[in-house]
């Protein structure tokens, strides 16, 4: 395999979604397991720093390096096996999450987790960075569904990490029983997965979706926690998810809609509940709208999904929001502004507490509010602010500084699903305390001696 210097070559891979530019001095580009152990093995023995990358989307600035080989395992994008019995799929790195679905769809199966970037971003990069999207609310992030990997180390070996299939174990820290955990979430500074195990899950048979107008965001969100609570004392009746919508991202959507839709909401929640026997629905819909009667929502005005085509709908104007904020960012960046995305999230519960606060931190800096939407049953709401120009970027960063801060306070993250990166990597110094710091220095001592992988990333 070769291993490109030319600069179109190195220019085609300096950019992610962070809308940041740094370019390798090299890119590769693996087609077999083979391949990638032998360029890991030869940057080792140079002590080249190596960087892998899917299909780079990160946000964080995540897949890009101005050092050494930037290692693309788009290239390798085969399901190798699926199982439907053991509901296990065997597959390359840079398989899509889209086209695994796309696949698994036909067998009755489903990769549970489902970032909004599922028909670009790769399995690999799901993996290393814990991708999650709205139905994490029921199946949680991408952690839950991994079940082996196989991972080049910084000593140029091939390894095979499988999780323990053990109800009990008392041998060791918690914190060493399980490598695959190490990996999962580790942004590329372990190593480079070329193989992984995942765990499927049974389409459900039935899935419905509903969209709640509210009169207020309070009452919104008052909605999505007791929502949440039912779901977790009953657990059969845990929503899929619980997507969350200001008026201003209710706004995006009902441009995308069309017409007059939701015209007098002013917030808007969109849930999905997935079920398996047909004679279900009207008992599904029926505590739906008793729930949402108790926090003002008229039965008139909700609007159903009820079969596949519908929900796809539904999801094209969940999905208009961010496109739409992105376009706007970018038509800024000519003039030194752009988007600036929160990943925050708090307690579920503390919500609507965190969102007044955050809102009152942008009136005390006069900043426009951020269209705010996402997925609110999780507590975890994605803010989008436009900066026009380098002015309004500076004025946004510090208001988002300071509701990160806002946030750490409230037992919160800075990153629910997009990681640290190269961007927000100052923050983990301020979330973990020095003793967790040194655990993650030490597993990654361990797994990569001299520090050549994701150079700036996490750490
Ligand atoms: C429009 C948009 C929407 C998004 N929505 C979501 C969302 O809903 N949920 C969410 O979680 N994220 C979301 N993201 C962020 C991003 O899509 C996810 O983090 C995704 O999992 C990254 O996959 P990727 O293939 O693009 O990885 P890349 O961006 O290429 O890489 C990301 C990280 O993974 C590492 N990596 C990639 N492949 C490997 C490998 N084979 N071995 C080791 N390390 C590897 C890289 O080194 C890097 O650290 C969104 C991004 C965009 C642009």
């Amino acid at each position: 395999m070769n291993v490109s210097r030319d600069l179109d070559v190195r220019n085609a891979y300096a950019r992610d979604a962070s809308g940041l530019e740094l370019i390798p001095d090299a890119v590769a580009r693996p087609t077999t397991i083979e391949e990638a152990v032998d360029l890991v093995r030869s940057a080792v023995a140079d002590r080249t720093p190596i960087t892998a990358a899917g299909a780079q989307t990160s946000t964080t600035a995540a897949s890009i390096v101005d050092r050494g080989v930037l290692l693309s395992m788009a290239a390798m994008a085969k399901t190798l096996d699926v199982d439907p019995v053991s509901l296990v799929a065997r597959v390359q790195p840079g398989v899509t999450v889209g086209a695994l679905n796309a696949q698994l769809a036909e067998m009755g199966l489903r990769f549970a987790p489902d970032p909004t970037s599922e028909h670009d971003a790769t399995i690999g990069g799901a993996i290393a960075c814990n991708a999650s999207g709205a139905r994490s609310l029921r199946y949680g992030p991408t952690r839950a569904h991994v079940r082996s990997v196989h991972l080049i180390n910084g000593s140029g070996q091939l390894v095979h990490l499988r999780r323990p299939q053990l109800e009990k174990n008392t041998v060791g820290f918690f914190a060493a029983q399980d490598p695959v955990d190490w990996i999962v979430g580790s942004e590329g500074t372990l190593g480079v997965i070329v193989e992984a195990e995942l765990s499927l899950v049974p389409l459900p048979a039935h899935e419905l979706g509903l969209a709640l107008p509210f009169t207020g965001e309070h009452e919104a969100l008052a909605f999505v926690a007791a929502a949440r609570e039912r779901g977790d004392a009953a657990p059969v009746q845990r929503p899929q998810c619980l997507e969350f919508f200001d008026e201003s991202a209710l706004a995006i959507a009902r441009d995308a809609v069309g017409g007059s839709w939701m015209q007098s909401a002013k917030a808007l929640v969109y849930l999905e509940q997935a079920f398996e026997a047909d004679e279900e629905t009207d008992a599904v819909l029926d505590r739906w709208l008793s729930l949402g009667e108790q926090f003002g929502v008229d039965a008139a005005d909700i609007a159903v999904y009820a079969d596949a085509a519908a929900l796809r709908d539904a999801r094209r104007f969940r999905h208009a929001v961010p496109a739409h904020m992105n376009e706007r960012g970018s038509a800024r960046r000519p003039h030194g502004g752009r988007k600036v995305s929160t990943d925050w999230a708090v307690p579920y519960r503390r919500l609507a507490d965190a969102l007044d606060s955050a809102r009152r931190l942008a009136d005390v800096h006069g900043v426009e509010q951020a269209v705010t939407y996402g997925h609110a049953g999780n507590g975890h709401p994605h803010q989008n602010f436009i900066a026009n120009d380098a002015d309004e970027l500076r004025q946004i960063n510090g208001v988002v500084d300071e509701t990160i801060a806002m946030v750490l306070g409230m037992g919160g993250t800075v990153a629910a699903e997009h990681g640290l990166g190269k961007l927000k990597r100052h923050w983990l110094r301020v979330q973990l305390s020095p003793a967790q710091l040194d655990v993650m220095q030490a597993i990654k001592n361990a797994l990569d001696p001299l520090g050549l992988f994701a150079p700036g990333n996490v750490l």
